[in-house]
């Protein structure tokens, strides 16, 4: 009896081609299957490389904002032409890729001017560097906030090369606070940031935006989420409950802040990105510094971001697909979700059911709010066959149930979704 030779990695890789990856990656699927003796399960091996690269997930988690989905959905158009990024078309020059953004973002932010950069986090860093390079930066020791693991303040602060001043307590910090601190030392900014994920509740108080624009420093207000307006005028309806003091960008400029800065895929609903608006000399200042230009966003990016802020300048939040889906009213999700248990049939076991479930804001967002929901739960756990699909769907356990919430979920889905969970309990399609 021979040994069985190992077939060689160009014909393994050839029969891998199925999986729609390239040539050249099947080749290395082929190789690392034969090095570790497993060309039996190379078909496998190749699907989960394919599974591995980016691609559309239905997020039927209830979490708006899902971090490991990308945060916000984009529903955006892109051509295969060209854009004018640097191009000023009117004199055929090369022009600024931060002009017109600035121009649609500053007035639907109710500021004087805006720069884009690529998330919040390196909006503070720049604002620190430009403005506060070698000297002090005063921050509420109740806002030294970490969000989302590797974002903590006290961290980019150091990097960026302005000066820590903490000032007042964890629980509370007063004006005057801020007014010692400036006494002693080389303040040239107050520094607020939203608590954003966390909430510190009993006796507790933090100095108003409108309290530290008294100062007589500039005052940079790290609001996180991007809630452009607090009245929301982009909803036909008054602002929802769920969103409550969440600070908002306009009013917070008029309450005398000098710059803020937010994030562009939180509740802006935009791409990731950075946005630093208010006072023109401080974001110019922003522009002209040496960071601007690493930390500068790509023309796909501008483009989405402007296709966001002419929605709200038009006031039509129904098409920014996280106001959209954040302001579904539940009925029309019960009315969805009955749709699909009716389309899989129930009766016996593993049964399904229609759910009212709670959503929530998510990104690090409004801590503790939810918002009303519905949605399919399913009593067995089908989360590995939702998400091994071609569109894989993330959904969530509860209570030994799979529940698939529907505020999370674009109705041109619903059939899919229904076509999978019964596929997952072993009805033909
Ligand atoms: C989320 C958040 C950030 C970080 O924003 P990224 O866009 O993820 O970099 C910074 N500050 C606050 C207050 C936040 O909520």
């Amino acid at each position: 009896m021979g040994i069985e030779r190992p077939p060689s990695v160009d014909r393994l890789a050839r029969s891998l081609t199925s999986s729609g990856l390239p040539h050249a990656i099947c080749v290395e699927v082929a190789r690392e299957a034969i090095e570790s003796q497993r060309v039996d399960d190379a078909q496998l091996m190749a699907r989960q490389r394919s599974r591995q690269m980016l691609r559309p997930v239905i997020n039927a988690t209830g979490t708006l904002l899902h971090t490991n989905l990308g945060r916000a959905p984009l529903g955006i158009e892109s051509s295969a032409r060209y854009a004018n990024v640097e191009l000023d078309l009117a004199t055929g020059e090369r022009g600024s890729r931060q002009r017109t953004i600035a121009g649609t973002v500053a007035l639907a932010a109710g500021a004087e001017d805006a720069l884009v950069v690529n998330n919040c986090a390196s909006a503070l860093m720049l604002v620190l560097a430009a403005l506060a390079p070698g000297r002090g930066a005063a921050v509420s020791r109740g806002e030294l906030v970490e969000i989302g693991g590797a974002f903590r303040v006290p961290d980019v602060m150091r990097q960026s090369g302005a000066q820590l001043i903490e000032v007042g307590t964890t629980n509370r910090t007063r004006r005057k606070d801020f007014e010692a601190a400036i006494d002693v030392a080389d303040v040239a900014l107050v520094l607020s940031v939203h608590q954003s994920n966390y909430k510190i509740t009993g006796f507790s108080e933090q100095t108003p935006v409108s309290e530290l624009a008294t100062l007589g420093v500039p005052v940079v207000a790290d609001i996180g989420s991007g809630l452009l307006d607090a009245a929301c005028p982009w909803l036909d309806g008054p602002p929802p409950p769920w969103l409550a003091d969440e600070p908002a960008a306009r009013q917070t400029l008029e309450a005398g802040a000098d710059l803020v800065i937010f994030s562009g895929d939180k509740l802006l609903g935009g791409p990731q990105a950075g946005i630093i608006a208010g006072r023109r000399d401080l974001v110019e200042a922003c522009g002209r510094h040496p960071l601007a230009r690493a930390l500068r966003p790509g023309g796909l990016v501008l483009e989405a971001l402007q296709q966001t802020m002419l929605k709200y300048i038009a006031r039509d939040g129904a098409s920014i697909p996280f106001w959209r889906m954040a302001s579904e009213p539940v009925e029309t999700l019960r009315t969805r979700a009955e749709g699909i248990v009716a389309s899989i049939g129930s009766g016996e076991m593993p049964t399904v059911v229609t759910v009212d479930t709670d959503a929530v804001p998510g990104g690090g967002t409004l801590p503790g709010r939810t918002i009303p929901s519905c949605g399919v739960a399913i009593s067995a756990n089908i989360m590995d066959h939702l998400r091994n699909g071609d569109i894989p769907i993330v959904a969530r356990m509860q209570d030994g149930r799979t529940i698939c919430d529907l505020r999370t979920v674009d109705p041109a889905d619903d059939e899919l979704l229904g076509g999978r969970i019964g596929e997952a309990l072993g009805q033909p399609r």
